[in-house]
């Protein structure tokens, strides 16, 4: 089956899916966005309002300052997938529980084996800690202020992967210091992009 396929039927299964209570609460599932053949994926946590109303990843608050970082690497959204752990919102955006995680992360990691990108960026804490665990790096998780702007290579059936941790954008929204973290941290993105093909 080619990727387009794949896509469409786990987009169909998320729609349809009720797994958890959020289903009950969401007013659209936000299954993510951008190149069925994107190098870089960026793994977010979880839809908020806008998103929700959208069905759209990082279309709020959070989603223009990932633009504007995006932007200042000359990165477009279109070659770049988008997506979060949970594909619902959870109520008054508050944080995933263990247990949504557990029933939502199949369809992440479906994701990441359709698109199968070279470099992951996790946003914040709960993608870092999901991502590095599932690649087998859970003595190297930290909170995300260690962490921020390393590279964690790791050897898939797929080949290498290199996972890098961030600030989650919604950051920047309440500590304007922190959007020239970020920036610094999506040159290093830009880098290791640009070594890929070397
Ligand atoms: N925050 C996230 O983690 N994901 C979104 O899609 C929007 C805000």
């Amino acid at each position: 089956m080619n990727k387009q396929k794949e896509m469409e039927l786990l987009t169909k299964e998320i729609q349809n899916c009720k797994k958890c209570d959020l289903h009950q609460t969401r007013k659209n599932p936000v299954v993510g966005e951008g190149s069925l053949n994107a190098k870089v994926m960026f793994v977010g946590e979880a839809p908020g309002f806008n998103e929700d109303k959208q069905g759209k990843p990082f279309v709020g608050r959070a989603g223009k300052i990932l633009d504007e970082l995006l932007e200042s690497v000359n990165l477009k959204r279109e070659e770049v997938y988008i997506a979060n752990i949970l594909k619902c919102r959870p109520p008054n955006n508050r944080n995933p529980t263990q247990e949504e995680i557990k029933s939502c992360a199949p369809y992440l990691n479906r994701q990441i084996e359709i698109i199968r990108p070279k470099i992951i960026c996790c946003l914040g804490n709960f993608a870092t800690d999901f991502i590095m665990k599932k690649f087998g790096l859970k003595d190297k998780v930290q909170g995300i202020s260690k962490i921020h702007g390393e590279k964690f290579n790791v050897s898939t059936l797929n080949g290498v992967i290199k996972i890098i941790p961030l600030y989650h954008p919604a950051v920047a929204t309440y500590n304007s210091n922190m959007l020239g973290t970020l920036k610094k941290d999506f040159k290093k993105i830009k880098t290791n992009l640009n070594n890929l093909t070397k």
